[in-house]
């Protein structure tokens, strides 16, 4: 829903100001699918807003939900016919948190995920944006599905910063009390590392979370797998995290997807605990340990390939991952391993690529 566009409405049609806020809490806070569930307007009014205005910007395709009912997976089409995914998980019983998208396809090209090998097409629009968190809420209500909806994580297609104008201003609508009136903290920021961005979002939303895709704590390795770091090395990163603890003081979740035997062996862990430690303010760093969820396609690498002999990257063992946790662990880091949700939808991190 775009919101200028509403106001604008009410304005041209000499309506009061208190009917901005009956329309904003109906559609935002409790999710109705339609201007005619809206049964404090006139009925006139109803049907006027059904004809010239819409709720959501885009129509839903396919909604996938995974065995376990843990999460659930919508394709939804633009205006202009782009293809875009969201993901609703829950992590645990009565909460449910939304993975939204900020582009279409990724400039970024990380070598293990699904989106960077579609290539990037457009950003989102601030309301592309905000009505994926709107449709998710509206899904809720119409499935009478119980449970607060508590947490929208910036993890789905795209780089945000590379976006930073309309995610910013998503974020704005989002955490506003009058609209979606998420508490800032409930909103996480995720991205592949781009120093610029995380100076930003800093700067203009310290209480919102911030999450790195590190996945690699040497150049050589992350430089071959995730191009950023070709413009952000592990340096400048490194000088951007000390940066945001001054700023912020807040807690950073780094990211670490396991691929087995290319980022996962005991020497690996020393590296990341060592890179950790350059960091300083470890109590802030939080490691979650991610099951790599396989993408079909063979991987091009341009240089040396530790790629398996079929070319596809696969994720590393229970074991291997305890493994690499209990090596975190004799250097002094603590970290999660994260449980993955919705891989047979194809919702999990790094399978999002618009597929119909
Ligand atoms: S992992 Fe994130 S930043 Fe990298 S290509 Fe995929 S969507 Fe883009």
């Amino acid at each position: 829903m775009d919101i200028k566009k509403l106001e604008q409405f009410l304005q041209e049609n000499n309506l009061p100001k208190f009917r901005l806020g009956q329309i904003q809490k109906a559609i935002f806070a409790d999710g109705v699918s339609s201007f005619s569930e809206i049964t404090t307007l006139s009925k006139e009014l109803r049907e006027k807003m059904e004809e010239e205005m819409r709720i959501l910007s885009f129509e839903v395709e396919k909604v996938l939900t995974a065995e376990d009912g843990q999460s659930i997976k919508a394709l939804l089409k633009t205006v202009g016919g782009d293809l875009i995914e969201t993901v609703l998980i829950s992590p645990k019983p009565g909460t449910w948190s939304a993975c939204i998208s900020c582009q279409v396809g990724c400039a970024m090209g990380c070598r293990f995920c699904a989106t960077g090998k579609m290539g990037f097409k457009r950003n989102l629009t601030t309301e592309e944006i905000t009505d994926q968190v709107l449709f998710w809420r509206q899904y809720l209500k119409r499935n009478n599905i119980e449970g607060s909806f508590s947490n929208i994580v910036y993890m789905g297609m795209g780089e945000p910063f590379l976006n930073w104008d309309n995610v910013s201003e998503s974020i704005k609508n989002l955490i506003d009390e009058k609209i979606f009136g998420f508490g800032s903290r409930s909103l996480s920021v995720s991205t592949s590392g781009i120093v610029e961005g995380i100076e930003k979002l800093a700067m203009e939303f310290p209480q919102v979370n911030l999450a790195i895709s590190l996945h690699f704590a040497s150049d050589k390795k992350r430089d071959l797998y995730m191009p950023v770091n070709k413009m952000d090395n592990l340096e400048s990163l490194r000088n951007a995290l000390k940066q945001y603890f001054e700023t912020t003081n807040r807690k950073i979740f780094l990211e670490y997807i396991m691929l087995d035997g290319i980022n996962d062996t005991a020497l690996d862990a020393k590296l990341l605990a060592d890179y950790i430690y350059s960091i300083g303010n470890t109590h802030l760093l939080h490691v979650n340990l991610i099951r790599y969820n396989t993408i079909t396609e063979k991987t091009e690498l341009n240089s040396e390939s530790e790629l398996s002999s079929e070319g596809i990257i696969n994720s590393s063992s229970k074991t291997r991952t305890q493994l690499f946790k209990q090596e975190l662990e004799k250097h002094r880091v603590n970290a999660t391993i994260r449980k993955s949700l919705g891989e047979e939808i194809k919702a999990a991190c790094g399978q999002l690529a618009g597929e119909k």
